[in-house]
């Protein structure tokens, strides 16, 4: 009551009112895909918004990170730092050939906002944009972040934004043809807020060769489908596309610490290599997100979290869909998922509210896709146990039974 009344006062009237009427427990410690409540109730998490690829508190993560904290967590950013210099070489070393160049910074958002300023600098004046994409919701990231309800109060946004159909290649060469010299276009290989939007294969490939074609540069937000979570290491290695940016977040900081970065080709950061002026930020590179970083990387690695991702994804999926059945298709209206991205789409928003709820309270915490109210995402760490399997399976089960 205390914590609900501390929200209702200083952090959120909605968020209080909906934990008083939900009975919502409060999180107080996490470990692998387990997190449990003040009362030591233990609870699955498969949703996390796509930060626990890892899981939580990673034991390879949370040394790195302990002991950088022991040394030095903060630089003065007036010398050189060890940690930033080897989670970059890492970082481009993981990423698609030929991005070399990286910029770090904390959230997705800052993220997109760094690479629509390199875009900028760089003459790329129009973005053309997806229909239900989502890019976070800073002034810039909003802009390119398509939603209305999100959008409408804060009006007027970026100028020179085309938003085109998500999956439509045609629909984007007709774009590009205005002026794709003068345009970048961003885009996730899978829209994961939008509501887990899968596009027709080859789509990718189509549209790098316009891209390349047109001239426009080619923005890839993987903040939310980087890291293994699709079943390789990015989203666009499926058709072995490499853009000019990528950007990766959530993850990336082992699930311990907030780390986001552009990675880029040499062409695309001139601008920055120019004038490293044009664009910085306190917190970017800080020593403690770098060893997160770089243990991070090593252990997607070592523990190929790309394949397991892919053999657990097709297990869980099984599962979603043989549980959607007992449910009918009135009420789920489609399963949609590649590796560790899975969706439900329900018939209704009230549908979903209830679904996340029987989840609950079987204790599964699931997630909502923010760009949308009818689907109800699973974003889970790849390494549950076949315990953990079944507890998501039969909760599924009896969740969706109940809707
Ligand atoms: N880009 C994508 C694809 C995302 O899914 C998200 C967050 O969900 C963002 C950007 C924004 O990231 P953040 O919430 O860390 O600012």
């Amino acid at each position: 009551e205390a914590i609900v009344a501390d929200y209702e006062r200083h952090i959120g009237r909605a968020a209080a009112r909906l934990a008083g009427q939900t009975g919502q427990p409060v999180e107080v410690r996490s470990e692998g895909a387990l997190v449990w409540d003040e009362e030591d109730r233990s609870y699955l998490d498969v949703g996390g918004y796509g930060v626990f690829i890892l899981g939580h508190r990673h034991p390879a993560v949370l040394d790195a990170v302990r002991r950088q904290l022991d040394r030095h967590p903060l630089a003065t950013r007036s010398l050189l730092s060890d940690e930033l210099a080897v989670a970059a070489r890492r970082l481009a070393a993981a990423a698609p050939e030929g991005l070399e160049r990286v910029y770090f910074a904390c959230t997705g958002a800052e993220a997109v906002e760094a690479a629509l300023k390199l875009a900028r600098a760089g003459g790329r004046r129009r973005v053309i944009t997806m229909a239900n994409g989502f890019h976070g919701k800073t002034l810039g990231a909003l802009s390119v972040t398509d939603r209305l309800a999100f959008q409408a109060p804060f009006r007027p946004l970026l100028p020179d934004i085309t938003t085109v159909p998500f999956g439509d290649a045609e629909a984007l060469r007709e774009a590009l043809a205005a002026d794709g010299g003068k345009a970048c276009v961003i885009l996730e290989p899978v829209q994961g807020e939008g509501g887990v939007r899968i596009p027709p294969p080859g789509y990718l490939r189509e549209v790098a060769a316009a891209c390349g074609g047109a001239g426009a540069m080619l923005i890839l937000d993987e903040i939310q489908t980087g890291l293994g979570r699709l079943g390789g290491w990015w989203g666009c290695d499926a058709e072995g596309v490499r853009p000019d940016l990528l950007l990766t977040g959530k993850g990336l900081g082992g699930g311990c610490v907030p780390v986001s970065a552009v990675v880029a080709t040499e062409a695309a950061f001139a601008p920055l290599d120019r004038n490293p002026r044009l664009h910085s930020s306190t917190f970017s590179g800080y020593p403690l997100g770098m060893a997160a970083v770089t243990a991070t990387l090593e252990t997607i690695e070592r523990e190929d979290i790309p394949a397991r991702a892919q053999l657990l994804g097709k297990r869980l999926y099984e599962h979603v869909v043989e549980a959607s059945h007992a449910a009918g298709p009135e009420l789920v209206r489609e399963v949609r998922g590649r590796g560790l991205l899975i969706g439900v789409e329900l018939s209704h928003p009230r549908v979903a509210g209830r679904f996340m709820r029987e989840l609950l309270a079987r204790r599964v915490i699931a997630a909502h896709s923010l760009g949308t109210d009818t689907v109800v995402r699973f974003t889970p760490p790849a390494m549950l146990s076949d315990a953990e399997v079944d507890w998501f399976a039969e909760a599924v089960g009896e969740a969706m039974a109940q809707l």
